[in-house]
C-alpha cells in the first residue's frame, strides 16, 4: 500500500502549484520526455497515440471537406521568408537558419520552417494558370521550428507538430467561406471529441496573424483560468497571392489574383486536454479520444478462471472498444492508480467474488462511480458509461468556464478582476490598439477574441471610456 500512496502523491496538488501539476502528469502519465536538445521534447507512445488519434479524426473531417494532404520542403530560402513583408516581421524573431551544407557555407541561408504560407504560395504561383485550376484545398501534416526562449511541454516547445492548410480561391467571398468552415470545424472537433467548449471569433489587428487579413480563433478556458488558444484559421485576402505573383485566366480572359486561407492546430491541444479535464490523480482523458477507453484489471488473478475470464471479456469487447487486460505482477491497488494517472477513462474489475455473481465492475475515471453490471450486458453498459462520461467532460468544462467567465463595466472593475478571478472576462473596446497595449501593461492579460455572438455590456470602452465597437473576451494565456 505505502508503494501505490506513493505514486499519486509524486504528483503535486493543482490548487498548490498548477504549473508543478502539469509537469507532473506529463511525466507520470509518460507521454513525453525531456531531451537533450534544448527546448524540445521526446513523445513517448502514450503521449503519440492521442496525437494519432487527434490526427486521424481531423483528417477526416478535413477530407469530408474535399481537402487533399500534400508535402513541402522543410527548408525555406531568406529571399523567400522576405517577399511579404509583415509575415517576415512577425516570424523573423523566431525563425532558426540553416548556413551550412556539411563544410561548406550555403550561398543563401535557409530557415527551418516556422510555417509554409511563403513555401505554398511559391508552389501555387507553379501549379495555378486557369480558374480550372482553382480552388486548391491542400494541407500538411509535419512539424515546424520556432526558436522559443521559454518552452513547456506540448504548449511551447522549439519543435512541434502540426497540420498546417493552405487554400487558393478565385473569390474573396469562397476565401471567406473555407476560413470560417475551417474554424467551425475545428469548434465542433474540440467540443464533440475533446470536449473542450469554445468560444469562437474573431483577433483583433494587434493579435492577428503575421500577413493574414484577419484571423479567425477558437479559445478555450484550462482549468486555472488561463486562456489556450486552440485553433486558427487566417483569411490573407490577395495579399499574398500580390507579393508572390499568383495569378490565374478567369474565365473573362482576365488576369486575377487569387485568394488563400492558412489554417492550424497543433500537439498543443494535448496540454489542453490534460490542463481542463486532468485532476489530483493524473490525466482524464475523453473517451472519443483516449489510446486505451477501458482496462479490465483481474482481481485475485492467481485463482483459478480468472485471467482466462479477463482475456475472454477482452476478446469480446475487442471488436467495438480499444480495451487492454493488465496481467501484470503488480497489486490491483497498484493498477488502479496507474490506470487513474494515465488517464484511461473507464476500468473494468473481475474477481473470484464477481465471476460467481456472473458480474463485473465498471469504474468510471472522471467520478470514480462504480457501476456493477451483468457479464451479458457488458458491451451494451460499457458503450453507455463511455457515452456519458464524454457528455458530462464537456459539460462539466462548459460549467466551469462560464463559472469563471465575468463582466465588467468600468477600468476598476476590469482591473479588479483580471488580477484576482482566474478566467475571461468580456468589457467593451473602442478599437484602438493603444487600449489593448495599456491593458497589458497594466494587467498582463491580452484579448482572446472579438465573439461573433456580440452583445452590449455598455456603450463606452472599458479602458479609455470613448465610444465601444466590439465586445472583446480578455484573458491571461498561455
Ligand atoms: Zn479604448
Amino acid at each position: 500500500m505505502a508503494k501505490e500512496k506513493k505514486l499519486v502523491e509524486d504528483i503535486t496538488s493543482m490548487d498548490v502549484d498548477f504549473a508543478q501539476w502539469y509537469t507532473d502528469v506529463v511525466k507520470k502519465a509518460e507521454l513525453i520526455d525531456y531531451t537533450s536538445v534544448k527546448g524540445c521534447m521526446a513523445i513517448k507512445p502514450a503521449g503519440y497515440a492521442i496525437w494519432e488519434n487527434i490526427q486521424k479524426e481531423l483528417d477526416r473531417r478535413f477530407k469530408e471537406t474535399g481537402v487533399e494532404n500534400v508535402y513541402l520542403p522543410i527548408f525555406i530560402p531568406e529571399s523567400l521568408l522576405q517577399k511579404e513583408k509583415d509575415h517576415v516581421e512577425g516570424f523573423a524573431p523566431e525563425v532558426a537558419w540553416v548556413t551550412h551544407g556539411g563544410t561548406e557555407e550555403l550561398q543563401e541561408r535557409l530557415c527551418v520552417r516556422p510555417t509554409s504560407e511563403t513555401l505554398f504560395c511559391d508552389f501555387y504561383a507553379n501549379d495555378i494558370h486557369s480558374y480550372r485550376d482553382l480552388p486548391k484545398v491542400y494541407n500538411q501534416w509535419c512539424s515546424v521550428v520556432r526558436w522559443e526562449k521559454t518552452t513547456r511541454p506540448f504548449l511551447r516547445s522549439r519543435e512541434f507538430l502540426w497540420q498546417e492548410g493552405h487554400t487558393a480561391h478565385a473569390t474573396a467571398e469562397e476565401a471567406e467561406a473555407r476560413t470560417v468552415q475551417m474554424l467551425n470545424l475545428y469548434a465542433d472537433f474540440c467540443e464533440e471529441v475533446l470536449a473542450i467548449p469554445v468560444i469562437k471569433g474573431q483577433k483583433t489587428d494587434k493579435e492577428k496573424f503575421a500577413g493574414a487579413e484577419s484571423t479567425y480563433t477558437i479559445e478555450s478556458l484550462m482549468h486555472d483560468g488561463k486562456a489556450l488558444q486552440s485553433g486558427t484559421s487566417h483569411n490573407f485576402g490577395d495579399g499574398f497571392a500580390r507579393a508572390f505573383n499568383i495569378q490565374y485566366t478567369d474565365k473573362d480572359n482576365q488576369l486575377k489574383y487569387v485568394h488563400q486561407t492558412s489554417w492550424g492546430m497543433t500537439t498543443r491541444m494535448i496540454g489542453a486536454i490534460i490542463m481542463v479535464h486532468g485532476d489530483d490523480s493524473g490525466l482524464v482523458l475523453p473517451p472519443r479520444i483516449a489510446p486505451v477507453q477501458t482496462v479490465i484489471i483481474p482481481i485475485a488473478q492467481h485463482k483459478e478462471g480468472v485471467l482466462e475470464k479477463a482475456y475472454e471479456l477482452r476478446d469480446r469487447l475487442a471488436g467495438r472498444f480499444q480495451v487492454k487486460v493488465d496481467d501484470s505482477e503488480k497489486s490491483p491497488g497498484w493498477k488502479f492508480a496507474e490506470q487513474e494517472i494515465k488517464g484511461v477513462p473507464t476500468r473494468i474489475e473481475i474477481g473470484p467474488k464477481d465471476m460467481e455473481a456472473g458480474q463485473a465492475v465498471i469504474v468510471r475515471r472522471d467520478t470514480r462511480e462504480k457501476i456493477p453490471v451483468a457479464l451479458d450486458e457488458l458491451e451494451t453498459k460499457l458503450s453507455e458509461v463511455l457515452e456519458t462520461m464524454q457528455k458530462d467532460m464537456l459539460e462539466r468544462a462548459r460549467r466551469h468556464r462560464d463559472e469563471h467567465t465575468y463582466d465588467a463595466v468600468t477600468y476598476e472593475e476590469f482591473v479588479e478582476t483580471i488580477n484576482t478571478k482566474p478566467g475571461f472576462v468580456r468589457a467593451m473596446w473602442c478599437g484602438d490598439q493603444a487600449c489593448e497595449d495599456k491593458i497589458k501593461e497594466d494587467t498582463t492579460a491580452t484579448s482572446r477574441c472579438m465573439p461573433f455572438e456580440q452583445h452590449k455590456l455598455s456603450d463606452k470602452c472599458v479602458c479609455c471610456g470613448r465610444p465601444a465597437r466590439k465586445l472583446v473576451y480578455w484573458g491571461k494565456a498561455y
